[in-house]
């Protein structure tokens, strides 16, 4: 059997972890990013393959980058080199209580400029995906003219049949203004198979008053399939071919530790079994272990060590 092949397209920026100046601590992340990571992990790559697309620079860090990225198991051929530009970067500073604060240089990135090219390598192998997978960011961080290739792809491969996911990740400080938020999100949610909506971020988006409206109004859309993500709070699922909302319930965590990654990670446990052949509710159930396992450590890619048994488990 063939594997499935999935491509996560999105940015990942350089990391440093530093109070003032002296030593810090270098690396790298981001939403799709982490993504990809954590379903590399959940899975073996004769049942999934999975690619990173994005921009890298021609420079050392981009090429340390890649090599970083293939030795945790992804496929790079989607990624696209850009003359001149380099990875973005953000810094993290926590403060004495573990407030963090983030801080970043990502306005030339080179994932910006992905889409510069004629014709990417995406675009030329789009057909050869089972599942495209995109977050909020991803579509932030683009221009319109790269937004609408974007969208072209996606609308092509759904409507091929493939399981395009959207992430819908939001991160305000991206978005020039609330109404071009809520107008490519309705682009991305309608080129979408599956959605995968984190509650307040819905809200945040479409300016809801309350979760509840947001829940009503995430209920709504039309989207073949619909996880909606709600913290401890149960996971609700609605599968493809069902109207019914299953509620499935998240693990207790009596101590969490950093929610980054959280929703990543998610998505990650979410896909791995869907893309597999379980049932949205079985899929949903290891998703939200893994993320439990992943918030009761610190930062966005934990030990392996700390998710070995849930891996190597065929289902929870
Ligand atoms: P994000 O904002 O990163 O998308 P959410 O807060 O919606 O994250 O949480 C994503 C997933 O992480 C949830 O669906 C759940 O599985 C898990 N999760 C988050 N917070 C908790 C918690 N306090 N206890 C248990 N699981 C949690």
């Amino acid at each position: 059997m063939k594997p499935v092949r999935f491509a996560a397209i999105g940015e990942c920026m350089l990391e440093v972890q530093a109070n003032g100046f002296g030593p810090a601590i270098f690396s790298y992340g981001g939403d799709t990013f982490n993504t990809s990571v954590y379903l590399r992990r959940c899975t073996s790559s004769k049942d999934i393959e999975v690619s990173y697309a994005t921009g890298l620079g021609t420079d050392q860090l981009s090429q340390s980058l890649q090599k970083e990225w293939r030795a945790l198991g992804l496929k790079l051929n989607e990624v696209e080199y850009i003359e001149g530009r380099l990875p973005g970067m953000y810094l993290i500073e926590t403060d004495t209580h573990g407030e963090r604060t983030f801080h970043f240089w990502r306005e030339n990135s080179a994932a910006r400029a992905y889409f510069q090219a004629p014709e990417t390598a995406l675009e030329k192998h789009a057909d050869t995906f089972d599942c495209l997978y995109f977050s909020g960011i991803t579509l932030a961080i683009l221009d319109t003219a790269s937004r609408q290739r974007l969208f072209a792809l996606l609308n092509t491969a759904k409507t091929n049949g493939k399981r395009v996911v959207f992430d819908n990740n939001f991160r305000p400080k991206l978005w020039p203004d609330r109404k071009l938020a809520q107008t490519v999100y309705l682009e991305a949610f309608d080129c979408s198979h599956t959605a995968m909506i984190t509650l307040d971020d819905h809200q945040a988006v479409f300016e809801c008053a309350s979760l509840q409206d947001a829940l009503a109004h995430a209920q709504n859309l039309s989207i073949p399939e619909i996880i909606i993500k709600q913290g401890s709070s149960p996971t609700l699922v609605r599968p493809e071919h069902s109207t019914d909302w299953r509620h499935v319930s998240t693990q207790v965590v009596e101590q969490v530790i950093d929610t980054t990654a959280a929703g990543d990670s998610f998505a990650a446990g979410y896909l791995s079994r869907r893309l597999s052949g379980y049932s949205a509710e079985v899929s949903a159930d290891f998703g939200n272990a893994l993320a439990a396992r992943v918030i009761q450590h610190r930062g966005a890619i934990i030990p392996l060590e700390a998710i070995q048994d849930l891996i190597s488990s065929p289902t929870i």
